[in-house]
């Protein structure tokens, strides 16, 4: 099967399995979106979506969030992983937004790249999510079932997402982002697989008799 009949057979798949695409992580607007991607570096949404009603309770704007401070953020956000330094970018990035942006997350990749903690990942979710712009982020879990489902050979996540930037239409990319993201965490984990466990791969590699070790999973 050809790399463009595989994606489209995943694309028909996900949207059987998962046609609502609720945002898992907890918000209220498009700063707390930024707020809570940016807390979910290794991290899950669910422990994000734990944390998060306490900060935003006394950090819901800009303004507020930077009169907290490093210091207090930290003691509020300090179970997730990383939990200092993601105080500190929350803190400076709350200022920046405050000084220089009239406290208006902004909308275009290269500003929202510029802040700190923002990497590509983050600004592509807040794009997607918050101002419906197409983008297609891409981290390792979607990484990971890309290459396994034969729609990549990326070695890294930029490859992955020029890839699959090709492969489906612009429109379904934000949808698409969440349903490969929700099957990943439902059935195609980081553990290992031999490829023949489920109907998708099945459908996708139908001559595939024998269990495949993924390489690069
Ligand atoms: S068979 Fe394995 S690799 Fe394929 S979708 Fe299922 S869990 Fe993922």
């Amino acid at each position: 099967m050809k790399k463009q009949e595989r994606a489209d057979r995943v694309q028909i798949r996900l949207d059987d399995l998962y046609p609502q695409t609720r945002i898992p992580l907890d918000h209220q607007d498009e700063f707390t979106l930024l707020v809570a991607v940016l807390l979910s570096a290794q991290c899950t949404d669910k422990k994000v979506n734990e944390i998060t009603p306490a900060l935003f309770e006394r950090g819901s704007t800009p303004s507020k969030m930077s009169q907290l401070g490093e210091s207090e953020i930290l003691s509020i956000i300090r179970p997730l992983g990383l939990s200092k330094t993601k105080a500190k970018h929350l803190a400076k990035l709350s200022q920046i937004l405050v000084d220089d942006y009239d406290s208006v997350v902004p909308q275009t990749f290269e500003e929202l790249e510029s802040l700190p903690g923002v990497g590509h990942k983050t600004a592509s979710v807040v794009m997607s999510q918050a101002f419906g712009f197409p983008a297609f982020p891409v981290d390792t879990h979607i990484h990971r079932l890309s290459q396994r489902w034969g729609l990549t050979n990326g070695k890294s996540v930029v490859q992955t997402e020029a890839d699959l930037k090709k492969l489906f239409p612009k429109d379904s990319w934000n949808r698409l982002h969440l349903q490969i993201i929700f099957y990943g965490r439902e059935y195609c984990t980081a553990r290992g697989c031999d490829g023949t466990i489920c109907p998708l791969c099945r459908e996708l590699y139908p001559r595939r008799k024998k269990p495949f070790l993924h390489k690069k999973a």
